[in-house]
């Protein structure tokens, strides 16, 4: 720890222990730094919110972070392997973690940034960070849709199992790996299930050798699929489906509108980062370094409109950069 920092005072806070900022954390530690990440729920908390029988499309390889291996029993890894390696990883590391505290607000002042945050168990929180790296995600924002019943209970946004849906009428919204995999899932145990996708034709984003299983369940009827078609409204009973044809209604007990996830900006524009026409924040993709200098970006919060563009696969890396630029600064008299 830098003796010159005051009580609550830190050199680098990370906000997120998701992969990207527990990567970037893990980076700066090796290099002689001493980060605090903060976390609202626990480590990797998106990861243990995904399908609980989820296999990452990655390989393993592809998702380790500071160097160390993750071997798999099979070619790609299951959320629970994901967990226990991720986990391990930040507990051997023994980087800072303050779990269940959610920060509320990042301010800029004299000596860099005051984050707010608040605790599980009800306590407040000031920080005095000279740096800040933003890793918080998109995983808590669900695209919705904005049409009538959406809010209702039997309305999910995110898919954890299929066992509740036995024999029930289930539509699902959305065309992309979270539709196709929670159809399989389903049709596996006994749902009935109806995919409204608005696209043409199958996504080109579907993991190419889930496309012919889905296929053939189509094929066969045990699986339906409605393309260039919306659900306009949903109801305790039904949803009405539109398309070129008209409108219909088909009964229904559950909608998943699996329809992805964007990141929330807020923190970025409370503390000065502009955002660019192409919808993603103002930042020097060499370093990470927003328009603010000192906030840094990791992971898909700094992703375009498209905000699948950045994975664990690549996100990973965010930290090196930031921990380059951070050394850099440091050599170059410039206090970090
Ligand atoms: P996240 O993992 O979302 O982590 C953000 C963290 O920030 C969370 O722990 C959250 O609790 C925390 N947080 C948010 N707000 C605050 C706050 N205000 N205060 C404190 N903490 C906060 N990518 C791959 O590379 N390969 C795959 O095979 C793959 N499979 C996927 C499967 C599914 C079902 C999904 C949804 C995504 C998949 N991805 C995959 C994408 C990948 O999971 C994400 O890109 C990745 O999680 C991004 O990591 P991150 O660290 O940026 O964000
Ligand atoms: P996604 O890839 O962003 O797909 C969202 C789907 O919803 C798309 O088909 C999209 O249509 C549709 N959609 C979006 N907004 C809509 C709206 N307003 N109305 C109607 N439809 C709408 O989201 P995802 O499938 O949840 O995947 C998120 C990330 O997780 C991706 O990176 C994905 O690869 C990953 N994932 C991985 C696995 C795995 O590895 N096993 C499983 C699930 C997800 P368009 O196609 O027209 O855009």
């Amino acid at each position: 720890m830098n003796p010159e920092l005051e009580q609550n005072q830190e050199q680098i806070i990370i906000i997120g222990a998701g992969p990207c900022g527990l990567a970037a954390a893990l980076e700066l530690q090796t290099q002689g730094f001493n980060p605090l990440i903060i976390e609202k729920r626990n480590v990797v908390h998106s990861i243990s919110q995904y399908p609980v029988y989820m296999q990452f499309f990655s390989s393993p390889e592809l998702l380790e972070i500071a160097n160390v291996p993750f071997t798999t029993a099979h070619d790609k890894p299951s959320r629970l392997e994901a967990l226990n390696y991720y986990r391990s990883v930040a507990l051997r590391s023994g980087v800072r973690i303050n779990a269940y505290e959610t920060v509320n607000s990042i301010v800029r002042d004299r000596r860099g940034f005051t984050l707010a945050s608040t605790r599980t168990s009800g306590t407040s929180h000031t920080y005095h960070a000279k740096n800040v790296v933003i890793a918080t995600g998109y995983f808590d924002h669900p695209n919705l849709l904005g049409i009538p019943g959406e809010e209702s209970e039997k309305v999910s946004h995110f898919f954890r199992e299929a066992h509740p849906y036995t024999g029930m009428n289930v539509v699902i919204i959305g065309g992309s790996n979270s539709a196709i995999d929670a159809a399989l899932e389903l049709e596996r145990v006994g749902a009935k299930v109806t995919i409204v996708y608005r696209g043409e034709d199958y996504s080109s984003s579907i993991k190419p050798w889930v496309l012919p299983v889905i296929k053939g369940k189509v094929a066969k009827e045990r699986i339906h699929i409605r393309f260039q078609s919306k659900v306009s409204e949903i109801t305790p009973t039904e949803v009405y489906i539109e398309s070129a044809q008209g409108t219909n209604r088909i009964p229904n007990d559950f909608v998943l509108a699996l329809t992805g996830f964007h990141p929330d900006r807020k923190f970025l524009g409370e503390a000065g980062v502009t955002m660019e026409e192409e919808g993603y924040p103002t930042f020097n993709p060499e370093t990470m370094e927003t328009n603010v200098p000192g906030i840094y970006l990791a992971g898909v919060v700094a992703s375009r409109h498209e905000a699948n563009e950045i994975f664990i696969e690549t996100g990973r890396f965010h930290g090196n950069k930031i921990t380059a630029h951070l050394l850099q600064k440091q050599q170059s008299t410039q206090t970090v």
